[in-house]
């Protein structure tokens, strides 16, 4: 064997070589050597990292809290005794409340590397990015830190067959933004649920990777482009209040993608009966019973939500209503719940759009569980669906224009994501030009 050569050779080389050895076992005693040589050359001290600490210094012990488990039971576990137990916690304390550990949250102890294993450092961590460092080898240390967390950003471009969920499953992406396009960006654009075979998507978004290693799942949307109906929808996030932190989604023209009201107060409900006055029902002897509100069939206890911003001015039980909440959004818009099995707020609390006001039930006059949604505009009960409802907070003009300018470069980005058949069809015009050059 040559053994320049044999330098070469990476690890999956020396495995085919052993295994070559091992089945010629008559010249084993002759290239042992070499192998020995090899591991020496190629194998390279590998040190490994972890909550700052530099893990190869350390012997690592690693498990979660189970039930019954307290830190003075786990330090006691690991060679430490009462009274030394009972100074780390004191010292610890101001950092972390050592009673808050949680049944299930992984933890650490790094143990000196010794035969006597003694425990130096107990490390927890409360969720996957932070953790919490008590170090006690000379002196007793406590503090708090974070994982480094990296964002990655993707596209991802997909056609509808049947439904967004599977289109981008299909693709291995997360159903997370399945719910950030459907709850978030598009909820009063598009309705989801009556998406058309064809209708296709581009989004740029990030993936977030915790010790760049650990997929910490997507973090947000930065841009979006839907088709409906061959209609474009465009969406990009932006940041409209810096110290407040609101974050919004506008169009290409500026407009807020969001509206002043939800379309429903309760997530993934069919509306079991719709605002009609010249409803009739058979129970009644077909007589004439009009039904000024939306009924939203949903299981009992589904969160319903405030479909808007306002303060609320009835939380009561009372007859057909049942357990009942009333909110008045300003001088125009009233909304109100009915059929509550539980309600949350009271008269006089300020409520956001989104905010969990009670739980779908049955109390009252009703069939079934669901929530009658009934909508009010100027004191008079109107149907929601054929309101135009008021957009959610324009874009002031000074900021209009730095939105526009913003967008550019991310519209331009996302325009020039091609969908897979379009990219098909361009390689089939190169070839066609090929061919036509060749001949
Ligand atoms: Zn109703």
């Amino acid at each position: 064997m040559d053994e320049k050569r044999n330098r070469r050779l990476g690890n999956k080389y020396l495995v085919l070589l052993v295994l070559t050895l091992l089945f010629f076992s008559n010249c084993k005693e002759e290239k042992k050597e070499v192998i020995e040589e090899e591991v020496a050359v190629v194998e390279e001290p590998k040190y490994v990292y972890e909550f700052g600490f530099k893990l190869n210094d350390y012997v690592v012990k690693r498990d979660t809290i189970k039930r019954g488990d307290t830190f003075g039971v786990i330090l006691e576990r690991n060679n430490i005794g009462y009274p030394k137990i009972f100074q780390i916690a004191e010292k610890a304390k101001d950092t972390f409340d050592i009673r808050k550990l949680q049944v299930g949250k992984p933890y650490t102890i790094l143990c000196s590397k010794d035969s006597l294993e003694l425990p130096q450092s107990f490390i927890y961590q409360p969720n996957k990015e932070e953790y919490v460092v008590i170090n006690f080898k000379d002196s007793i240390s406590a503090y708090k830190s974070r994982k480094p967390i990296k964002y990655v950003e993707k596209t991802v471009t997909g056609i509808i067959t049947s439904s967004i969920s599977e289109t981008l499953d299909e693709k291995g992406v997360s159903p997370v933004l399945t719910n950030k396009l459907a709850d978030d960006i598009y909820a009063w654009t598009i309705d989801f649920r009556r998406l058309q075979k064809g209708d296709r998507f581009k989004v740029i978004y990030t993936d977030k990777y915790i010790d760049d290693t650990i997929y910490g799942g997507i973090h947000d949307v930065k841009a979006a482009y839907f088709e409906h109906n061959k209609e474009p929808f465009y969406a990009f996030q932006f940041q409209t209040d810096s110290v407040k932190g609101i974050i919004d989604y506008f169009n290409e023209e500026a407009k807020n993608l969001r509206r002043a009201f939800l379309k429903a107060p309760v997530k993934f409900s069919r509306i079991s009966s719709r605002y009609n006055l010249r409803r009739r029902i058979a129970v009644y002897g077909y007589k004439l019973r009009p039904h000024k509100g939306t009924d939203f069939a949903a299981p009992i206890g589904t969160p319903i939500m405030a479909t808007a911003n306002g303060t609320v001015t009835k939380s009561e039980y009372r007859g057909g209503n049942g357990n009942y909440v009333k909110i008045r959004h300003n001088a125009t818009y009233e909304t109100q719940y009915l059929h509550m099995k539980k309600r949350k707020v009271k008269v006089g609390d300020f409520v956001k759009q989104g905010d969990i006001i009670g739980w779908v039930g049955m109390t009252g006059n009703t069939g079934g569980p669901h929530v009658c949604y009934r909508f009010w505009v100027n004191g008079r009960q109107v149907d929601p669906f054929k309101q135009k409802l008021p957009e959610a907070k324009p874009i002031s003009d000074s900021l209009k224009v730095k939105y526009l300018d913003y967008i550019k470069p991310i519209k331009y980005k996302l325009d020039n994501i091609y969908f897979e058949p379009e990219i098909i069809e361009e390689e089939q015009q190169v070839q066609t030009l090929i061919k036509q050059s060749n001949s």
